[in-house]
């Protein structure tokens, strides 16, 4: 029989997390504060983050241990198996082999608690008593909640509006966990009311959920703000995945020729490929493909420039790729990855060529997941999809080409509580959506007068 997956024991998971700003071969450029146009000090940002995870976002030591009540946690779900593709490679019918990271084994379906049991350990032994967040489909929203309760610290979720009412039963698995779910935008706070005032049946977006987020977490001295992507510790802490896999593929003897991930804020991306990222900056050759939808497409179209991480403009300037602080995705928009910013370590590395990016519109992404799951059987998150259209694209490149080659991917999660979308998919109620030009030229006067990297 031939293998289809293969194992870590939990003695053998990674005790250290991979930080990549060790091996830059540039320095990046640092967050801006907004006021002053000077970077940004650990002290700024202590009303929004603990003391502990600045100390990790601004770290450049190469390894980092993970404490033993993280591990003790991770091991619910971790080490997660790698699963070699047969079925999608037999339906692809091209000279490649297809692995894959299953990081849907967790309890709520992603890769998200790789980083919301840290976050969460590290503020309650900060001291800290509550934490506020955003989440758009519900995934890191129901994440930290789980993770908050395994802390026992309190949780308050502020959800995407138009996810909110399309989606429920996430806002249930975050009340299940004892979170507090709120639709954003809300009327608790002043960056909420102020969108109600101006568009009273606004969908929301991620930037104003984060914006609200940060207001109510700085508002209350117990509590602090916790972000689900993007930052340094986030991507840092999902290093797991690729420290794994790296393990996994040397177990059987293969090294991959390309390591793909779906990108919204860019952390299962980093996480699966950071580590080969540090091979190849050492010389190794191996491509590293980020995929994301035409309908949010940040690193394909978006300028790199300086902006905020939210729309009321609360958080530092980062330098990143950005479709605008602004930008609201468009509601037909079913498969996720909506943020209109790009982890600033993603955006260095496509900027010093290490990593590329392709986009993919969600008739293709659909396609793939539903080919996935009648060959593979596990249902893909929305998310998930673009990685995987990206993989059958790679395939269909590689028989062109005549070339063998060795895949690996993130498989983000699973697709259980998304179902919806895969109706509409089925139905033929979606149709393929381009950001227009427009929106681009938008972009571009959000962060007009911002300083340039
Ligand atoms: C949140 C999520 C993503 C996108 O977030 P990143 O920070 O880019 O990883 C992708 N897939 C799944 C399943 C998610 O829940």
């Amino acid at each position: 029989m031939e293998r289809i997956k293969v194992h870590l024991d939990e003695s053998e998971m990674p005790r250290q997390w991979y930080n990549v700003l060790a091996d830059l071969p540039t320095p990046m450029k640092p967050p801006l504060h907004p006021g002053t146009g000077k970077p940004v000090t650990p002290e700024d940002l202590a009303p929004v983050f603990p003391m502990n995870l600045i100390e990790q976002e601004v770290s450049s030591h190469r390894w980092i241990d993970i404490p033993e009540p993280v591990l003790e946690k991770y091991c619910l779900w971790r080490p997660t198996p790698l699963f070699r593709a047969r079925g999608f490679e037999k339906l692809l019918d091209a000279p490649v082999k297809i692995y894959y990271k299953n990081e849907g084994f967790s309890p709520p379906g992603s890769h998200k608690p790789n980083t919301a049991v840290p976050q969460a350990y590290y503020n309650k032994v900060f001291g800290i008593k509550r934490l506020s967040t955003e989440t758009g489909a519900g995934q890191w929203g129901s994440a930290l909640s789980m993770a908050c309760k395994m802390f026992d610290l309190q949780c308050r979720v502020f959800m995407v509006r138009v996810s909110y009412d399309q989606k429920p039963y996430r806002r249930m698995m975050m009340s299940t966990w004892g979170a507090e779910c709120i639709p954003s935008p809300s009327n608790i706070t002043r960056a909420g009311r102020k969108i109600l005032e101006e568009t009273p049946d606004s969908p929301g977006s991620l930037g104003i959920a984060i914006s609200e987020a940060i207001e109510d977490a700085v508002g209350d001295p117990q509590a602090r703000y916790s972000l689900g992507s993007v930052l340094n510790h986030v991507l840092l802490h999902q290093t797991i995945i690729g420290l794994e896999a790296h393990k996994q593929l040397e177990k059987i003897g293969v090294y991959p020729d390309v390591v793909m991930g779906c990108a919204g804020g860019g952390s299962n991306f980093a996480g699966v490929s950071l580590p080969f990222v540090r091979d190849k900056i050492h010389g190794k050759d191996v491509s590293i493909v980020a995929a994301e939808p035409t309908s949010c497409p940040t690193i394909t179209r978006g300028p790199f420039a300086y902006d905020f991480g939210d729309t009321a403009q609360t958080t530092p300037l980062l330098a990143m790729y950005t479709l605008g602080h602004d930008f609201v995705p468009a509601p037909i928009h079913a498969g996720g990855l909506r943020y209109h910013g790009m982890a600033p370590i993603v955006s260095h590395l496509t900027r010093e060529k290490l990593v590329e990016a392709r986009a993919f519109d969600q008739i293709e992404t659909f396609t793939a997941g539903v080919n996935w799951a009648r060959t593979e059987g596990y249902i893909p998150a929305p998310e998930t999809n673009h990685v995987i259209a990206a993989v059958a694209q790679e395939a269909m490149r590689a028989k062109e080409e005549g070339k063998e080659k060795v895949i690996l991917f993130n498989w983000s999660g699973h697709g259980l509580v998304d179902l919806a979308s895969y109706d509409a998919f089925l139905s033929g109620k979606l149709t393929p959506y381009e950001l227009p030009d427009e929106e681009i030229q938008r972009a571009l006067k959000s962060i007009a007068g911002f300083p340039k990297p």
